[in-house]
């Protein structure tokens, strides 16, 4: 088979035929109006199965983090956020940029976690001189970690103390409530109850084309609707990519415990392999270290990957994304390539 194995994202996917039929039958309306069936329905479902009182359908994952931060922070807050967060370093700046919204950049700990001992330093006294720090901005899971129960407790609780709001990057939400074992919507719900707000992905692991959705309380979420319109995120017959999204939240959330399996099985191929460094997945991100011995060398295994049909990211950590349009098959020509490059 002559098929590109894609593991730089689990983005790539395409829909299936079964969710291309449920967008087919989507009942649609003018959802700048409030009138998409399909919409309201996805908004209705997202909310009830995490837990929130609403949530709101959103073009992208950018824009739905970027409506969270302008609904929970003022021109001249601060949010407190990893240093690798995607809502600090992958969304062009847009919460200074848009919202004149401060961030305080933290360092992760090696578990990908915030430390508390740092989040409490960097929170400001109420003293002209500083911006005023209103929000914690947490990622789950984060760069394929998942963030342990006990400590989202712990950094829930320090927010709420010091008069904080809680928002959760969770993109990849499912990854994380799946990687905990159990009904992974009861395990999503527990993860979410110690945030205020929460915004999800449907184009991720999930396999929708677009969207996420972005839940919190009815006052919260009307706020962000107000900043969705003034970022151009209105759309009409939005039903169609809604009822694709729905039926990822439906169908597809269980079945990410394969993507998780089939990261183990990469990880597992690619052990033992002179000058690669595997990273033990999670979830379904599995980073390599190929930087020693030889530089030059690891500069070519991308380019060398991609001879051989098997596209990845990165430069010395190469990142590999397992998810829907993957098989067992696909990760086997991926470890093949990679052994054959470094000389098994
Ligand atoms: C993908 C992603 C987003 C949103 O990205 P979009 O491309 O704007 O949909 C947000 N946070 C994290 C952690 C992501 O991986």
């Amino acid at each position: 088979m002559s098929t590109v194995i894609d593991l730089r994202s689990d983005t790539v996917t395409q829909p299936t035929a079964a969710m291309r039929a449920a967008m087919q039958a989507a009942p649609l309306g003018d959802d700048v109006f409030g009138d998409d069936p399909s919409v309201n329905a996805l908004q209705a479902a997202t909310a009830e199965r995490l837990g929130f009182e609403a949530g709101l359908f959103m073009p992208t994952g950018t824009q739905s983090n970027l409506c969270a931060l302008l609904s929970h922070c003022q021109r001249g807050d601060e949010y407190l956020v990893g240093q690798y967060a995607h809502t600090y370093r992958w969304e062009g700046g847009g919460a200074a940029v848009l919202g004149s919204i401060q961030p305080q950049p933290i360092a992760h700990a090696a578990d990908g976690s915030l430390p508390l001992s740092e989040i409490e330093a960097q929170i400001k006294p109420d003293d002209a001189h500083f911006a005023r720090t209103r929000l914690l901005t947490l990622e789950n899971t984060i760069g394929g970690k998942v963030l342990p129960l006990a400590y989202l407790s712990d950094a829930s609780h320090l927010a709420l103390s010091k008069g904080l709001s809680r928002h959760l990057d969770g993109a990849r939400l499912f990854n994380a409530a799946v990687a905990a074992g159990g009904d992974p919507y009861e395990a999503a719900r527990e993860i979410c109850r110690h945030f205020d707000s929460v915004s999800v992905c449907f184009s991720k692991g999930l396999g929708a084309p677009v969207g996420s959705v972005l839940c919190g309380s009815r006052e919260l979420i009307k706020q962000a609707h107000r900043w969705r319109k003034m970022c151009g995120g209105g759309m009409r017959q939005a039903g169609l990519l809604a009822a694709a999204a729905h039926y990822a939240l439906d169908h597809h959330v269980a079945r990410l415990a394969e993507d998780h399996a089939l990261a183990q099985r990469l990880a597992a191929g690619l052990q033992g392999l002179p000058g690669v460094t595997v990273e033990q997945p999670q979830t379904n991100i599995v980073f390599v270290d190929v930087s020693g011995p030889d530089k030059e060398k690891a500069a070519g295994v991308v380019p060398f990957l991609k001879s051989r049909g098997v596209l990845a990211t990165g430069l010395y950590r190469l990142r590999f994304v397992t998810h829907l349009d993957v098989d067992a098959a696909g990760v086997d020509r991926a470890v093949a390539a990679m052994r054959e490059y470094f000389g098994l």
